[in-house]
């Protein structure tokens, strides 16, 4: 630390990210990325957006918000594109945060809650998960505090069904309740159908996941005019121009390719229940998931065991050193053979555990 680094930020811990290393070519199955590349249009789209790159970007994302506004049939006043959905997690603490508003979430959920909560100085309340990793929307019914909570859930990929969303939404009426959607695409049922009734409820989307977009930064908040009005307040202090060109094309583009992403994501979907079906048959736990990602624990090795294990052999998952969670490992849908190779090295390692 600088003797120039403002006290302010001295016992900020910054999030850390996934491992992206740059030495061996691993198979990739820690940070929940797409395994299939972005759809032909979407590339073309962007590529159009290079040799126009001197001129800032539409700081409206007018195109962008009219084309998500019909897809997701809000008006193009409830939606904000922003520079992953990081950034509009951020702007809803930024927004929405202080003394007299904390914010309550999880406390196994994304890691960055806590982050951007100790940034922009909002209390927060961490609340348990339950023996079995549920959520109980009981435990947040009145919190005096807005909530964010990730549906599905992660790392565990357990989902809260809309009953249960409008429960907090609808317990919690002067405050933000915040849902981020970022694995809804995989199996689980949006609340989008909410925002007709409640104007305290923010969904966040991400591009990362489920449309291939993780490396052009895109995500957006869809909400009541007036939560989408106080986080443009936010984001016209911060940064007008958070989303580039060649982004907002791409994702304009993948908008308007559904037939490519849906089957994607039914890929997925079906590559997780059958990598679900042949850990279990392995002796591994594996927790219910409407995510593209599994979370899997096995009685006779260690999570972090495991973990090193596999990074032995070329393969990344994801392992939390958090007590509640040491036990287990986040295990990305990758491609089908991917899940062939992960399948036959764990087969190799569970054979050399025992002898
Ligand atoms: C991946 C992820 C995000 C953030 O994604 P961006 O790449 O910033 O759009 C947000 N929330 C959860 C729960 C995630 O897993």
């Amino acid at each position: 630390m600088s003797k120039f680094f403002s006290e302010r930020h001295a016992a900020l811990k910054p999030y850390t990210p996934g491992e992206q290393p740059k030495d061996t070519v691993y198979i990739k199955l820690n940070t929940n990325e797409s395994p299939f590349p972005p759809s032909e249009a979407v590339k073309k789209a962007a590529a159009e957006q290079a040799g126009m790159l001197q001129l800032y970007s539409d700081p409206e994302c007018l195109e962008l918000n009219q084309t998500a506004s019909e897809f997701f049939g809000v008006a193009p006043e409830q939606i904000l594109m922003t520079n992953g959905s990081d950034e509009i997690l951020n702007f809803a603490f930024m927004a929405f945060g202080d003394d007299k508003n904390p914010f309550a979430f999880p406390s196994i959920s994304y890691g960055f809650y806590p982050v951007f909560a100790a940034l922009n100085r909002v209390p927060y309340k961490e609340i348990p998960l339950r023996d079995d990793f549920r959520i109980d929307v009981s435990d947040y019914k009145g919190i005096d505090a807005n909530i964010i909570i990730a549906n599905p859930n992660a790392p565990t990929g357990l989902y809260l069904s809309p009953d249960e969303v409008e429960f907090l939404v609808k317990t919690n009426p002067n405050h933000v309740v915040v849902i981020d959607e970022a694995y809804i695409d995989f199996g689980g049922e949006s609340a989008l159908p909410l925002l007709g009734k409640y104007e305290n409820l923010l969904i966040t989307r991400t591009f990362s996941k489920s449309y291939s977009l993780a490396g052009a930064r895109l995500g957006f908040g869809i909400a009541s005019k007036a939560l989408i009005a106080d986080m443009n307040t936010i984001k016209y202090s911060t940064n007008p121009y958070n989303v580039n060109r060649m982004t907002m094309a791409a994702g304009n583009a993948a908008l308007k390719d559904v037939a490519y992403y849906k089957a994607g994501c039914e890929k997925i979907i079906r590559t997780r229940e059958r990598t679900r079906q042949e850990l279990t048959a392995l002796g591994f736990s594996v927790l219910d998931s409407k995510t593209n990602f599994l979370f899997a624990m096995h009685p006779e090795i260690g999570g972090k065991q495991l973990y090193f294990a596999l990074k032995q052999r070329g393969i990344l998952v994801r392992h939390f050193d958090v007590e509640k969670i040491k036990d287990y490992n986040r295990i990305t849908i990758g491609t089908d053979e991917q899940m062939d190779t992960l399948m036959d090295e764990i087969k190799n390692i569970l054979k050399g555990n025992k002898s």
